[in-house]
This record gives structure tokens, sequence and C-alpha cells, in this order.
């Protein structure tokens, strides 16, 4: 019950920001007021609701700024060969996990991103710029220097158009070649050739080798056997 009226305050509070047609969905909503319960001990009720309200503020205008590129879904393979394009260009060093509901992330000081699948270029790119936040300056919080870092990447994503060709093809299943009886004999002619020609190349090398060898054993003999007919000169004395 308490909970309940809890959840109450917090639409309320949704509606009088985002206007009359902001809809938060009823998982949401429970999912604040359990945040807002266990964190009750901890944090002065009133800090807590600022900070989750900036967030959501902040959540909020991003995605009406930005609906076209939080449009754009992207499942699992796409998500990733979207990631290590941004990681490369921007030299950033992260670790791709696919947790949580659909559309949502997560990024930690470590790299660690958390994506729920299927997800888009909108959150990608937010969860990305907190990691050049991190990166670059330590910490990163929804402020001017997230924003302008997540239309930094935006822009690049859309001067890239979105890797559509790219992850197309990328993605196509790779045609199987199928090739005729001719075609396979034509393959095994070639093979037999070139081994041909390698056998002969070899042959030559050994010839030349072993034919020098012959010669020299044959002089060392001939040289041996001369020696064993010449009469020593002090027994004809
Ligand atoms: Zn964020």
């Amino acid at each position: 019950m308490e909970c309940e009226v809890k959840n109450k305050g917090i639409n309320k509070m949704m509606q009088t920001i985002f206007g009359v047609g902001y809809d938060l969905n009823a998982q949401a909503i429970s999912a604040l007021g359990k945040v807002a319960t266990q964190t009750a001990k901890y944090a002065p009720t009133s800090a807590l609701k600022s900070e989750t309200m900036t967030n959501l503020k902040y959540y909020g205008t991003e995605r009406a700024e930005l609906a076209d590129d939080y449009a754009k879904d992207l499942n699992r393979e796409e998500a990733k060969i979207v990631c290590k394009k941004l990681a490369k260009h921007f030299k950033l060093r992260y670790s791709l996990h696919f947790r949580g509901r659909c559309g949502s992330g997560s990024c930690s000081r470590y790299g660690r991103i958390n994506l729920g699948i299927p997800t888009n270029f909108g959150t990608i790119c937010h969860e990305f710029a907190h990691l050049l936040e991190f990166t670059k300056y330590g910490h990163s919080r929804h402020a001017r220097r997230h924003r302008r870092l997540v239309l930094r990447l935006i822009s690049y994503c859309r001067r890239k158009m979105y890797w559509e060709a790219e992850i197309g093809k990328r993605l196509a299943p790779k045609p199987v070649k199928v090739s005729t009886e001719a075609e396979l004999k034509d393959k095994l002619i070639l093979k037999r050739q070139e081994q041909i020609a390698r056998f002969e190349k070899r042959l030559s090398y050994l010839t030349k080798l072993y034919v020098g060898k012959i010669r020299k054993a044959k002089r060392s003999l001939a040289a041996l056997q001369r020696s064993l007919n010449r009469v020593p000169k002090s027994s004809t004395m």
C-alpha cells in the first residue's frame, strides 16, 4: 500500500514534467518504488527523488531529441559490430554483455557495457558516451558534457550511415558455390600438372647432387688405387 502511494506520486511527477502523454510502464514504476524503499534508509528521500527525477528528465529529453536514432533497432550481432566500430574509432576498451530489459543499458567505469536486446543506436551511443567520459575524465554523470559526447557519437554514426550496408554485407549468408564435374576435372588436371613440375624440379636437383657425390667418390677411389700400385722408392734400391 505504501509502495502504491509512492508509485502514484512518482507517476504524477512524471506527468508534470513530460506532459500528460508521458506514460511510464508498470514495470518501471515498480522498479522505481523498490529502489526508493531500499535506499530510503541511507539517503534522504528528497535528495533521492531529485536525483531520480533529474535522470528521468535527462532520458526523456534525449529520447525526444534523438527519436530517429532510438528507433533504429539492432539485434545482438548488429550491436556487436556497431560497438566494435565505435570502440575502434574512439580508442575505447570495453566488454560487452547482453543483460537487462530490451532497450536498456548500463556502463561501468571499468568498461563493462550491458545492453538489453533488441537495443538501438541511441542506447549504444549513450553508454559509449559514459565510457568515453570515464576514460577521459575519470567520472561520468548525466550533464552537459555527457550530452555533448552522445551527440558526437551519434553524428559519427550518422556520417557512417549507421554501417547499414556493411552490417547487411557481413550478416548475409555466404553463397555456396557448387562446381560441375568438368570444373572438378580441370582442377584435378591443374593439380597434377603442378605436382609433376614440382617432382621434376626436385629430381633435377637430386640428380645434380648425387652425380657430384659419385664423381667425388670415384676420384677418391682412383687416388687410393694409384697410391697402392705405386712402388716405394726404398725397395728398388
Ligand atoms: Zn546514462
